[in-house]
């Protein structure tokens, strides 16, 4: 689904993606861990071109996206994207907020987009949210509610990016409960988190990123059990 080769990006003289190639296939659940600075987030952002990548390709379901060619939001709305700050707008009700975007964009008709929000925020547990607005909602509801909207564009595939750092631990939870409901139902994912239990439950390949390239990758079992690499083992010492 998704393929990229030799990725570098930097930001003036820092070098922070330093030619990262990687295949992930549809179905696939992916989670990329490391340290904090190592390039997570600039990579994730690089695969929707929420960044410009400096060099390299990416080829998403067989176009390349770094074409001047593309149209990049055509694609972008095929990949839905999650942050660490939920990013609501805070002036819309949760069901504008829900509906915005596949309205706009000519997805569906305002009713179709309605009918399918409703029907997602019933999945998620919060049908009774649909008339609220974002700040008379807890962060974990937020959360829940800005991968509800993402899922309303009808995506491809859902990167994540810390989706759970920015909660309170007794909310984490009821997110990472909806993700991995997610990844149940097929969805391709591409997760940064620093939360292990659910790498480990949830990741078909497990990515550990380090001063802009992928270290090391296996699966949960060998990345956390078994890992090859000192950095690996020095990171998975600190975080579990
Ligand atoms: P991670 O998500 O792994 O913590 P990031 O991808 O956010 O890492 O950042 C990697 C490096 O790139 C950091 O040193 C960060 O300061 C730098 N960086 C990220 N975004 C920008 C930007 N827009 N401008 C300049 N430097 C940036
Ligand atoms: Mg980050």
């Amino acid at each position: 689904m998704i393929d990229v080769k030799n990725l570098t990006k930097s930001f003036g003289d820092l070098q922070v993606l330093k030619g990262v190639s990687e295949h992930i296939n549809k179905g696939e659940r992916v989670v990329l861990i490391g340290p904090s600075g190592s390039g997570k987030s600039t990579f994730l952002r690089c695969l929707n071109l929420l960044e410009t990548p400096t060099s390299g390709e990416i080829i998403f379901e067989g176009q390349s996206i770094t074409d001047d060619k593309c149209d990049i939001n055509k694609i972008r709305q095929k990949m839905g994207m999650v942050f660490q700050h939920f990013n609501l707008f805070p002036n819309m009700t949760i069901l504008k907020n829900i509906t915005l975007a596949p309205v706009r964009t000519g997805l569906m008709n305002r009713e179709q987009a309605e009918k399918e929000a409703r029907e997602l925020l019933k999945r998620v547990g919060l049908e009774d949210k649909a008339d609220s607005y974002p700040a008379q909602l807890s962060g974990g509801q937020k959360q829940r509610i800005a991968i509800v909207r993402a899922l309303c564009m009808k995506p491809e595939v859902m990167l994540f990016d810390e989706p759970t750092s920015a909660l309170d631990p007794e909310m984490v939870g009821e997110v990472l409960d909806v993700m991995k409901e997610l990844a149940k139902s097929g969805m391709t994912m591409v997760c940064v988190t620093h939360e292990m239990g659910f790498a480990r439950e949830v990741a078909d390949r497990v990515l550990f990123m380090d001063e802009g390239k992928i270290l090391e990758e296996g699966t949960p079992g060998e990345i956390f059990t078994n890992p090859k690499e000192q950095r690996t083992k020095d990171f998975l010492n600190k975080v579990l």
